[in-house]
């Protein structure tokens, strides 16, 4: 299948007399014929159902279509996309252990790594999402676990050279994480260029509507625990928790996302509801068909911007003035996603007044969904700072983030002409 037919079909196939629409499979547990059934599932010796905070029909499918869409072997629903990166990460990492990840990616994410996995003992090295592969190199240490990225980040825009830094992990046998939330497995599928890891915040373009809160996260299957078996014991050295099961030997590939599932997820929830995930799925159905509407969109709006007097600067990878451009032709050649940031010429007040003008561009805490929508970190998220303060943070003063929605383009710009004018 290609990916606009996965969108619509992949992850459900109903048999015959069946729901043709993926059922909702709202119930925390499942029913069997005999004791003995149900216990081959505990010991992991059979697949099925019994308790939802482990596997639920619903969630299964959509887990599966998105597998489909970045071409991975396996993939686990989250409540969130906190809960992926913190899974996926997790999943190989404990007390002791480290980290190398790209400075410029989610602040939510940048907090996890420098703040709380911290507290549970696993130290972050942060590298600049442009350094060069000795610089990423001169960042780890012997008890390196992984490297992590986002494909394009939010809200800098900057975009991952992912080949670099997927050579730069494999050299120390450690696998490359990214997350993928921005650009979508519609514009870019990060394991074609070396990743092995992938993770999303669905939230933002796989949902599409700003319904659900919720997250993925995609094995690729590729690593190869096993030639690394001294850095990964968790899978690769028995699981006294399962019965002594080592999931490299008893699942192969599917080693890493079986045991986020079996393990993790058991132990620390944060589950994706199924009735959320049936929402996310029918977000996924127009994705092939809402990701280059915001593509095109996007750049429309950022040309407009870059030749507008009132503007000061526009920060968008497809616009060829970007430092990013080249990679992002390279990753994502038919377009990279619809969030950009500008500043206007002004004061941050001016910046302010600007955005109360707005009409048809609300101003909410979101990013990436039909709707287009601004946000002005200094007077929002980071209002408490400032200008010196908004400077050292690399947020400036003027820094409007926009995110390009889906409706007419040329409604888009004249709501923008209007409010600057006024
Ligand atoms: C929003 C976002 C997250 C966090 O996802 P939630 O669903 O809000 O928990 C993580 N990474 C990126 C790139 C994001 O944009």
């Amino acid at each position: 299948m290609k990916k606009e037919t996965m969108c619509v079909q992949a992850g459900y196939t109903p048999r015959n007399g069946e729901a043709r629409i993926l059922p909702i499979y709202q119930s925390t547990t499942f029913k069997y014929d005999s004791s003995e059934q149900m216990g081959r599932l505990f010991d992991l010796e059979e697949s099925g159902y019994f308790y939802t905070r482990l596997q639920n029909p619903t969630n299964d499918a959509v887990a599966a279509k998105i597998a489909a869409l970045e071409g991975g072997v396996g993939a686990m629903l989250t409540s969130s996309g906190q809960a992926a990166n913190f899974y996926a990460l997790f999943n190989i990492c404990e007390a002791g252990d480290h980290i190398v990840s790209s400075a410029q990616i989610y602040g939510g994410t940048f907090n996890l790594l420098n703040v709380t996995l911290r507290k549970l003992g696993i130290e972050t090295t942060f590298v600049s999402v442009d350094a060069s592969e000795e610089e990423i190199a001169a960042a780890f240490k012997p008890n390196t676990k992984a490297l992590f990225g986002e494909t394009i980040s939010n809200p800098s825009i900057n975009v991952l050279d992912i080949e670099k830094f997927a050579k730069v992990a494999h050299e120390h046998g450690v696998p490359l994480i990214v997350d993928n939330t921005f650009a979508t497995p519609i514009n870019c599928r990060p394991f074609e260029w070396g990743a092995d890891i992938v993770t999303h915040s669905t939230t933002k373009y796989m949902d599409g509507h700003a319904m659900t809160v919720g997250g993925v996260i995609v094995d690729s299957g590729n690593f190869d625990w096993t030639k690394h078996a001294d850095r990964f014991p968790g899978l690769t050295t028995p699981d006294e928790s399962y019965h002594g099961i080592t999931y490299t030997e008893k699942f192969g590939r599917l080693a890493y996302i079986t045991k986020a599932t079996s393990q993790l997820m058991r132990d620390l929830g944060s589950i994706q509801s199924p009735h959320n995930a049936f929402l996310i799925n029918i977000g996924l159905e127009t994705l092939h068909l809402r990701m280059p509407r915001h593509c095109s969109n996007a750049l429309t709006v950022a040309k407009w911007l870059e030749c507008n007097e009132k503007v000061a600067w526009v920060n968008y990878c497809d616009l060829p003035s970007s430092k990013y451009y080249e990679l992002s032709k390279k990753y994502m050649p038919n377009g990279s996603c619809g969030v950009m940031s500008f500043g206007l010429k002004g004061t941050r007040e001016d910046a302010e007044r600007f955005m109360d003008n707005l009409k048809l561009i609300s101003i909410v805490t979101h990013v990436a969904d039909a709707r287009s929508c601004v946000l002005h970190p200094a007077s929002h998220t980071h209002r408490q700072l400032t200008d010196e303060q908004l400077v050292e943070a690399g947020v400036a003063p003027d820094l409007i983030r926009l995110s390009v929605g889906i409706e007419n383009v040329d409604d888009i710009i004249a709501d923008l002409d209007q409010a600057m004018n006024a």
